[in-house]
């Protein structure tokens, strides 16, 4: 690992000098006044993100997150787009998604992600909305409500100048990101179908921010899937195991073939962690309640096992040799067993095309413009998946733009209600410039 993370830092510092920007440009007029938009927006942005808080929209809870649906789409009826909503199938048993859309030919087709549910369901009990000092708690509040603010600012700060008529916008909000429904290409679909038509994708998740006020946005992102091993052997009295007719049964397979992954495996940016792993007589798992049971006898060789786990690689590459490789180790059965294992994937990989850093270069120039820092790409290793994955494949794409804070998918997720503001005024000239 100090090798990786040593590597990971020159490549760090090779980035930051390509993206760092030479000279901090002056805003335009018409920029300038993008800027003061915004600023004259500040309490409202923050009434409108205390109102979205305050109806409780975990992913579970259909009726929240359509109520949430509901006032968000009220704005972008507003800003003049054309909005509906995406129903999703009963048997999903989740809410849908809120779709807008402004068409033009100007520039860049653009497409801002973001998601109106958290997961915080109806039974929480963290408090929606908590003033704390400097910063306000509450559910969802950076992740990622306040995202969802900022976007819905920057648009109008573009529209009350006049630039956003004769550009070609797409909003996607999505009500089911914190869990997303099955089956998830489904669930998907319109994702999928915005981004084939977009040429930059910018997804409103948390900003990084570090201990020393560094900012980062996500140019990569690795993608998540799950493995399902399921091995059997020949049952049979143990003081025969190791022998030519019980073979060596399936609790030493299963053991065999999860270390080999463990022994040959390990590479940068690659995890696959072994969830959870039964073998006996009898075994039975439920994926729904993530729970199973195994019976079994110190003196009889188990003829069934199974392991789940997952896999996260940086590119559809380095995933493809893993589960080609997985699968070959699965293969080399001890004798008296055999073993299958198959893949699901939940999330595509987001690897860091130049297209994406293109992006995190632009917006680290807005930033300097502003007088405020460069904008560093963050570490994909140290974040989960999102949404902006499922664009990756079609459109060039950035992760991050939304609100600092902390916490999130804690009892103690916060928001710094200044970046509502400071990241609203970036976004808007991020999206100015795109589509000018
Ligand atoms: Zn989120």
């Amino acid at each position: 690992m100090k090798r990786l993370s040593r590597g990971l830092a020159v490549l760090g510092l090779l980035l930051a000098a390509a993206i760092a920007p030479a000279h901090a440009a002056e805003l335009s007029a018409l920029e300038s006044r993008i800027v003061q938009a915004v600023k004259a927006r500040s309490p409202a942005a923050l009434a409108l993100l205390e109102k979205s808080v305050h109806i409780n929209s975990g992913t579970l809870n259909v009726e929240g997150v359509k109520e949430v649906g509901r006032v968000f789409r009220a704005e972008l009826d507003e800003l003049g787009f054309a909005t509906r909503w995406i129903d999703m199938p009963a048997e999903m048993a989740r809410a849908g998604h809120l779709a807008a859309q402004r068409d033009g030919t100007r520039g860049k087709r653009v497409l801002l992600l973001g998601h109106m549910d958290t997961v915080f369901e109806p039974s929480s009990p963290v408090a929606p909305w908590q003033p704390d000092g400097p910063r306000i708690r509450g559910q969802g509040v950076s992740d990622m409500k306040g995202g969802v603010v900022i976007l819905l600012e920057a648009l109008r700060a573009l529209k009350s100048v006049g630039v956003l008529d004769g550009a070609a916008v797409g909003v996607l909000l999505t009500g089911d990101e914190e869990s997303v429904g099955q089956p998830g290409a489904r669930a998907r679909a319109e994702l999928v179908q915005m981004a084939r038509k977009s040429d930059a994708v910018l997804s409103f998740e948390g900003m990084g921010l570090d201990g020393s006020g560094e900012e980062s946005l996500s140019t990569a992102r690795r993608g998540a899937g799950g493995w399902v091993l399921t091995v059997t052997g020949k049952q049979g009295h143990s003081s025969g195991i190791f022998g030519p007719h019980a073979g060596y049964g399936a609790a030493y397979e299963l053991a065999r073939i999860v270390n080999a992954f463990r022994e040959q495996l390990i590479e940068p940016g690659l995890t696959f962690g072994a969830g959870v792993m039964m073998a006996g007589t009898e075994v039975a798992f439920d994926p729904a309640q993530a729970r199973g049971t195994a019976a079994g006898k110190s003196n009889v060789i188990p003829p069934q096992a199974m392991a789940r786990g997952d896999l996260r690689a940086l590119t559809p590459e380095q995933r493809d040799r893993a589960r080609s490789r997985m699968r070959e180790i699965v293969a080399k059965n001890l004798p008296g067993t055999s073993a299958t294992i198959t893949f699901a994937e939940s999330y595509p990989p987001m690897p860091a095309t130049p297209a994406n850093e293109a992006l995190l270069e632009m917006y680290s120039q807005v930033s300097v413009d502003l007088g405020m820092r460069p904008v560093k790409a963050a570490n994909p290793e140290t974040r989960g998946a999102g949404d902006v994955q499922f664009a990756a494949p079609y459109a060039a794409g950035l992760d991050g733009l939304g609100a600092t804070g902390g916490g999130a998918h804690s009892p103690l997720e916060y928001l710094h209600p200044e970046s509502i503001e400071r990241n609203a005024i970036r976004a808007a000239l991020m999206i100015y410039r795109l589509t000018r």
